[in-house]
């Protein structure tokens, strides 16, 4: 039965994406479009879709194209929900580098989603830390500041989207949702998963055809099935962010490594969000993080991750989320803003706070460098 569309104060769930593939996902993930509320906030430079996945009501907002990062990001959710003031909590849903270490079998269209683990929250800023060299010339990475974990009633929904993929009677419902997308042949799975070893650096060219298979690591040539029964992995755990896409091997090995981080993969725009709005960051892994070119996986690491969004909505019970303080409640945007002029004003506040954080900490690094 399709339901009615929606008032403005209808919307409880915002989903945000960065790059075309994740658009597109995320609106293939939806169960009825609706046009959207007549009057739209004229200060709101977004361009949203909206739908309904389940009982949800969801608006999809992405960020301008050619734009990525943190700032970005915080700038694209506070207009968000400056103009749907009963959202609950932003999903941030896309793409991201991977992190495989011996302990993390992170691999190609797998999904990671930041899960409290430890002190850390679920996500960490990566260009907010201090270095240290220790005695045996290891780097030690002190983290500064903390960000926050993701909403409770997300993480309460998780386990029961866990049980429902071990449960061998319960069908694989990612799988169903990456289906959707079954007509659409750029979104299907790539042949290859190619994990070069640390050491080996790509040899040139837009792909890697110059690379020699000879210095790929010995589980990339091993078939995935036997990881999991299902279409897709999913870990559970810490998300690296920052403002630069991580290509360097050596760094992605030690946060992976460092037992204090254990960073599962690599993106770009989380750490902009957590401080400022109720968020569960989740990534579809389309690359390993290092010099190599591996676009092939970007459009079915896109799909994975909103096809794992969509099953974490249908387990979330609508009542519970509407439960929820709403947004306009919790944000510093809304805590100080009383008209349209201080709420753009606001806006640009805080896209400034998140420079000068991230100016703060580029010197405080650089200066650790410096002495080390
Ligand atoms: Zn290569």
């Amino acid at each position: 039965m399709q339901a009615p569309e929606p008032r403005v104060e209808e919307y409880t769930v915002g989903w945000i994406c960065v790059v075309q593939a994740e658009h597109e996902t995320a609106c293939q993930m939806l169960d009825q479009v609706f046009d959207g509320p007549e009057q739209s906030n004229p200060l709101d430079e977004n361009t949203y879709v909206f739908g309904r996945i389940h009982k949800h009501n969801v608006v999809i907002g992405r960020l301008p194209a050619g734009q990525y990062g943190t700032n970005a990001a915080a700038v694209v959710a506070n207009d968000m929900v400056r103009s749907f003031t009963k959202l609950r909590f932003i999903l941030l849903v896309g793409i991201a580098g991977g992190a495989p270490t011996n302990d993390n079998d992170v691999r190609l269209g797998d999904v990671v989603v930041s899960v409290p683990r430890g002190t850390l929250g679920g996500v960490v800023q990566l260009d907010f830390v201090k270095r240290h060299r220790l005695a045996n010339g290891e780097v030690y990475l002190e983290r500064m500041g903390q960000l926050n974990s993701p909403p409770r009633v997300l993480l309460g929904a998780i386990p029961e989207v866990h049980r429902r993929r071990r449960h061998p009677k319960e069908p694989d419902r990612i799988a169903e949702n990456m289906a959707r997308m079954a007509d659409w042949p750029e979104y299907q799975k790539p042949a290859e998963d190619r994990l070069y070893r640390s050491d080996y650096a790509h040899q040139g060219g837009p792909n890697c055809d110059n690379c020699d298979t000879e210095n790929l690591e010995p589980w990339s040539l091993e078939e995935r099935t036997y990881r999991s029964r299902r279409a897709v992995a999913v870990h559970y755990g810490t998300i690296g962010s920052s403002n630069s896409l991580m290509q360097d091997v050596e760094e992605r090995d030690r946060c992976a490594n460092d037992p204090s981080l254990k960073i599962l993969c690599f993106e770009t725009e989380a750490a902009g969000l957590m401080n400022t709005f109720p968020c569960l960051v989740i990534r579809g892994i389309w690359n390993y993080s290092d010099s190599h070119k591996t676009d092939a996986w970007r459009n079915y690491a896109a799909l994975a991750a909103a096809a794992y969004a969509r099953e974490l909505l249908s387990v979330l019970k609508p009542q519970k989320v509407v439960a929820q303080p709403a947004l306009v409640g919790l944000c510093l945007v809304n805590q100080t803003a009383s008209s349209e002029d201080t709420l753009s004003s606001s806006r640009e506040k805080i896209a400034g706070l998140l420079k000068e954080e991230t100016q703060e900490a580029f010197s405080e690094l650089k200066s650790k460098i410096l002495i080390l």
